[in-house]
């Protein structure tokens, strides 16, 4: 059986997490969430958590050499030999860059990318809604983490373009999850 290495990309409140939980589920693959990784540092009061607690809360990006060094460790693990789904990484160029180079090293095969396609305008609903749980779901944070998206994030898209698979974001949960399945043709 071959690998499936994917990549689950979107704008902040585009329901990537949600997506992610699903497919891992159905593929029997891990998710691998940087920013789920990055909180639970925070929560433990590592060394990791103290550098990047205050980035985080202002809704900036932490250093590409940070959340490079993790996702290769996790990707190192023997339960990524089968594929793993990427959500919330790569949020650079540089770390698009530093995946491909890891990947390439380890030989594994090329990730495939699915974007998230939901307008500014029901992100913001979302996210508000999602609220309040999350130190940085407050009304500024959302606009900084939207503008950081699409001024960093955004063009790893079009980095990624000849494997990228566009999926309408709006809808249910389980429609927008059959969509995604039928794009992967899993
Ligand atoms: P998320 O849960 O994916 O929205 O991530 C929450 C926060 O963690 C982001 O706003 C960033 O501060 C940080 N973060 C998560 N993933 C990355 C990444 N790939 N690169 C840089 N920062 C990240």
């Amino acid at each position: 059986m071959s690998e499936l290495n994917l990549i689950l990309t979107g704008p902040p409140g585009a329901g990537k997490g949600t997506q992610a939980k699903l497919l891992a589920k159905r593929l029997g693959i891990p998710q691998i969430a940087t920013g789920d990784i990055l909180r639970e540092a925070v929560a433990s009061g590592s060394e990791l958590g103290q550098r990047v607690k205050a980035i985080m809360e202002r809704g900036e990006l932490v250093p590409d050499e940070v959340v490079i060094e993790i996702v290769e460790e996790r990707l190192a693990r023997e339960d990524c030999v089968p594929g793993f789904i990427l959500d919330g990484f790569p949020r650079t160029r540089e770390q698009a860059e530093a995946l491909e180079r890891l990947l390439g090293r380890a030989r594994r095969e090329a990730v495939r990318v699915v974007s998230l396609v939901v307008p500014d305008q029901v992100l913001r609903q979302r996210i508000l809604e999602r609220g309040q749980g999350r130190a940085d779901d407050s009304e500024e944070t959302i606009a900084t983490r939207l503008e950081v998206y699409r001024q960093q994030t955004a063009p790893v898209l079009d980095y990624f373009r000849s494997r990228l698979l566009e999926i309408d974001g709006i809808g249910s949960v389980g429609e927008i999850n059959s969509r995604i399945v039928e794009a992967i043709e899993v």
